[in-house]
């Protein structure tokens, strides 16, 4: 039950859909998309933008509104979901982008599908039991699958470059309706195939501090290989395994666990020197439960998350094998790890 009035809803609702000038509304009449977005509620806010969920075309969708600021990731973001065969069912969907106004006041939207059960992240954190070891397997799995599509490539008449996602965390994955998950946000993503990027060709340490890879931290990440970033992206994947990991039930009756962040203990906004102290110098990584070696299932995701956070990139899993040992072990339903 979403309540646009309260929302402040941009370009106008559902009835102020062609003027854009209702009550705190950027006037967009320019553009052609937002024209046909029905906004219902605000799902998401972000350092540049705001993310909706609305109606176009007679589907629930999300539009993600970038801010002048931040063009850059729009037009990166854009261009990136127009790759050849980059559609999968662990991939966000891309539906359409836009963009409108001129100098400080352009606005750019991108659609998406729309999935109501939001981040990984919110799921987590707002979980009223515990996950069963087949729900995290199957979480695991798809977000795998659609980071090893991401990264593979294709070739042939029609071919699909590699690509790195750069901000792999439970935040930038959306969980479907049915359980399984996509991988979304790919404002900081790059195509092999782009030659002379500037993202990946900069001394910027680009991503989520709290993420990021040990290499990243201390800038010893090779650069001229592409598949650094790919390596990167596993040590990420790890750390959202043990976030899916966390909430298993210690043991039968225990109930739900309190949901934490990895490296809760370098607090809400960790900086470069704490980071880079805590995992490359003191070499933390999030803490192994004692129950996760006892137990076969566990067991399995326990020495997944140890083999793609790995200190040294080299040893880690590629996303291919994560999923391909994940689809082999995978628990029945009705299995409860205990
Ligand atoms: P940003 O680049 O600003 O981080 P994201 O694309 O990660 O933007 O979206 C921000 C948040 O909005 C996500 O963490 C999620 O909570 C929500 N969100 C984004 N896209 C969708 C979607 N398609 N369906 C549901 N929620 C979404
Ligand atoms: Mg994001
Ligand atoms: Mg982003």
């Amino acid at each position: 039950p979403s309540d646009g009035d309260k929302n402040g809803v941009p370009f106008g609702g559902e009835h102020s859909m062609s003027s854009g000038s209702g009550s705190g509304c950027p006037r967009l009449v320019q553009m052609t998309v937002a024209r046909q977005l029905q906004f219902v509620m605000n799902i998401g806010r972000g350092r540049y933008g705001e993310v909706w969920r609305a109606i176009f075309r007679g589907e629930d969708v999300a539009v993600k509104i970038f801010s002048s600021l931040d063009q850059e990731s729009w037009e990166s973001e854009t261009q990136l979901y127009q790759t050849d065969l980059l559609r999968h069912d662990n991939l966000l969907g891309f539906k359409v982008a836009d963009i409108g106004g001129t100098g400080s006041a352009t606005q750019m939207l991108l659609v998406t599908d729309y999935h109501p059960r939001g981040s990984l992240y919110d799921f987590l954190k707002t979980l009223q039991r515990p996950l069963t070891i087949h729900e995290v397997f199957r979480m695991a799995h798809s977000i795998a699958a659609g980071l090893s599509h991401l990264h593979g490539d294709v070739v042939g008449t029609t071919s699909k470059p590699i690509i790195a996602h750069r901000d792999i965390k439970s935040k930038n994955i959306l969980v479907r309706e049915d359980g399984q998950c996509v991988v979304a946000d790919f404002g900081l993503a790059v195509r092999k195939d782009d030659r002379n990027n500037a993202l990946v060709d900069s001394d910027k340490r680009q991503g989520t501090r709290r993420y990021m890879a040990p290499e990243i931290l201390d800038n010893s990440i090779r650069k001229a290989e592409f598949d650094s970033f790919l390596k990167a992206d596993m040590y990420s994947f790890g750390l959202v395994l043990w976030e899916l990991a966390s909430c298993l039930e210690p043991f039968p009756g225990h109930g739900l666990s309190d949901y934490k962040l990895p490296y809760d203990e370098v607090g809400v906004d960790p900086d470069f020197a704490t980071m880079e102290r805590h995992v490359c110098l003191e070499r933390n990584r999030p803490k192994i439960r004692h129950d996760w070696k006892l137990d076969e299932w566990k067991n399995i995701l326990r020495k997944l998350m140890e083999e793609c956070w790995s200190q040294d990139p080299g040893a880690r899993l590629t996303a291919l094998n994560v999923k391909k040992k994940l689809a082999k072990n995978m628990p029945p339903p009705a299995i409860h790890a205990f």
